[in-house]
């Protein structure tokens, strides 16, 4: 047993005698062929999928519970050309999707990611459902913003516990083994080849535990949960309230930096305008979508909100308090209503509810001539917003109808959901070295490893996030499958 460590770390050997007098008796006899670090949505596809591909693997998880973001998350996963899309008579195919993505990302996503991730997904998606009985619908009834077909996969809840539940009782049922309340902190790796041959991981008791390995996934997603770190790569976001899963604390990162690895769009991230305050509940962004507003807290709207969600949060979050006001009327909340987050906000009495402009206004604090002018000019009013980014202006949606009495409103603020910055892998999830060669025996998926968004937090196309969890994991499974047999 070793002394406690708690910062991620990479401990070098220069051979393997050395290491293996290091190790343990135990993790001398012993040896699992993948380890997985992280049993979100990546790592427990991705033990699925090797499963389905005949090779066991240990999943890591620091949580007593497996949760991560992905059970935070609404669980909506893009995927074109899916069986379940293909039953529904939706035509969509993977470059239909990709364009969607690139045209987000203005050409700046990391084309050969873009590729992969949209070929891979049907597969994935198609796997999860015949294997391992995860069914899916495809939302048929509004469209994300950017994308130009119903392809937005979830489970009959619609949510991302859900998601989790079913990935859970899924790897149950394959005997995937995870090993919960386990934090890897420590790579042992060799000098001169840098292969990882052992991760140490901590116990409950502090004590550190080890196992040997042929091919490490790190799945543990990206650094929203380390303050240092989205101080030194988006210091705009420093005062956002995160909305990710705390545990994500930047461990592929810091590893990565030990092992000379290149990172690639640090800056990006998935940010999200509509973060319920005080109650830190999601709002969905169907409501905007289909004809609600965001107003500031002097009455005025500020942006065009069918931009996309992620932007929202810097145009939210650049007006006074950082506050906005989302208002919609009855139609509208019908809709909202299908949301299972938004039912919550409901029962918490995070929606209110306002018989005429005026008591709106009040609430607001805002003046209501202001208040009428914006509702009454929706319609009519073309206007050019200034952007948080002042390298932009945009133009205004086209809105078909003019919100009616009684109106309802929720009050929100810009959030930060998680970071599309990462370790930079090649089209088969194995990490890269800054010279662009690959290190020997690790791949990333998820969100630890760069995103398909570009290089800035206008780059995120709705469930970019959930895409890259559930792709890249379909897709290292069938390249460390190919390593390890080789
Ligand atoms: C509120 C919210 C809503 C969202 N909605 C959507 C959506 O609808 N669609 C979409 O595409 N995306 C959405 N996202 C983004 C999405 O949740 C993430 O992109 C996705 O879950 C990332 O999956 P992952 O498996 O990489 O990471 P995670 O699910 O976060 O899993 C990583 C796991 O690694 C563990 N871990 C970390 N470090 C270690 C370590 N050192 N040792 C052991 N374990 C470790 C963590 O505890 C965690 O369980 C949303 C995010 C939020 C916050």
């Amino acid at each position: 047993m070793q002394a406690h460590v708690d910062e991620p770390r990479v401990v070098v050997f220069d051979d393997v005698e050395q290491l293996w007098a290091a190790l343990p008796k135990y993790a001398q006899d012993d040896l699992s062929p993948v380890v997985i670090v992280g049993a979100g949505a990546c790592g427990l596809s991705a033990a699925l999928h090797l499963k389905d591909l005949g090779l066991e693997c240990l999943v890591l998880e620091r949580d007593d519970v497996p949760s991560g973001s992905s059970a935070l998350s609404s669980g909506f996963i893009p995927a074109a050309g899916t069986s379940t899309q293909k039953q529904l008579g939706l035509q969509d195919s993977p470059q239909a999707f990709a364009k969607d993505i690139q045209d987000k990302a203005h050409g700046l996503a990391a084309a050969h990611l873009v590729s992969a991730y949209t070929h891979a997904i049907p597969l994935a998606m198609d796997a999860l459902r015949q294997a391992h009985g995860l069914n899916w619908e495809v939302l048929d009834h509004f469209l994300y913003p950017g994308h130009r077909q119903y392809r937005m996969h979830t489970l009959a809840d619609r949510t991302g516990q859900a998601l989790m539940d079913q990935l859970q009782r899924a790897c149950q049922d394959a005997q995937v083994c995870v090993l919960t309340q386990a934090r890897v902190l420590e790579l042992w790796v060799l000098k001169d080849t840098a292969e990882v041959c052992a991760v140490a991981y901590q116990r409950p008791d502090q004590q550190m535990e080890h196992v040997r390995l042929k091919a490490l996934l790190l799945a543990c997603n990206g650094y929203g949960g380390n303050s240092q770190l989205v101080s030194e790569f988006m210091p705009h976001m420093e005062r956002a309230a995160y909305a990710g899963h705390v545990g994500n604390d930047g461990s592929a990162v810091l590893w990565g930096r030990l092992l000379g690895a290149q990172m690639a769009d640090m800056a990006a991230f998935q940010g999200h305008g509509s973060w319920a305050h005080p109650h830190g509940v999601l709002v969905t962004w169907a409501l905007m979508m289909e004809g609600a507003i965001q107003v500031n807290a002097l009455g005025q709207r500020f942006h065009n909100e069918c931009l996309g969600y992620s932007e929202a949060a810097l145009e939210v979050l650049a007006q006074p308090q950082g506050i906005a006001f989302n208002v919609f009327d009855a139609p509208l909340l019908e809709l909202a209503r299908t949301f299972p987050d938004f039912c919550e906000l409901e029962r918490l009495g995070g929606v209110k509810r306002f018989e005429s402009i005026q008591s709106l206004a009040q609430w607001i604090g805002c003046s209501t001539e202001q208040l009428t002018q914006t509702l009454e000019g929706l319609v009519h009013n073309q206007e050019r917003f200034a952007c948080a980014d002042p390298s932009r202006v945009e133009e205004d949606r086209v809105f078909e109808r003019a919100l009616t009495l009684p109106l309802f409103a929720i009050k929100v603020t810009g959030a930060l959901f998680h970071t599309q910055g990462g370790l930079e892998i090649d089209a088969h999830c194995r990490v890269l070295r800054s010279d662009q060669t690959t290190l020997p025996n690790i791949w990333a998926g998820g969100g630890a490893a760069r995103g398909v968004s570009g290089p800035a937090v206008w780059g995120y196309l709705s469930g970019n996030g959930l895409l890259s969890a559930m792709a890249s994991a379909y897709i290292a499974a069938q390249a460390i499958k190919e390593a390890v047999d080789a």
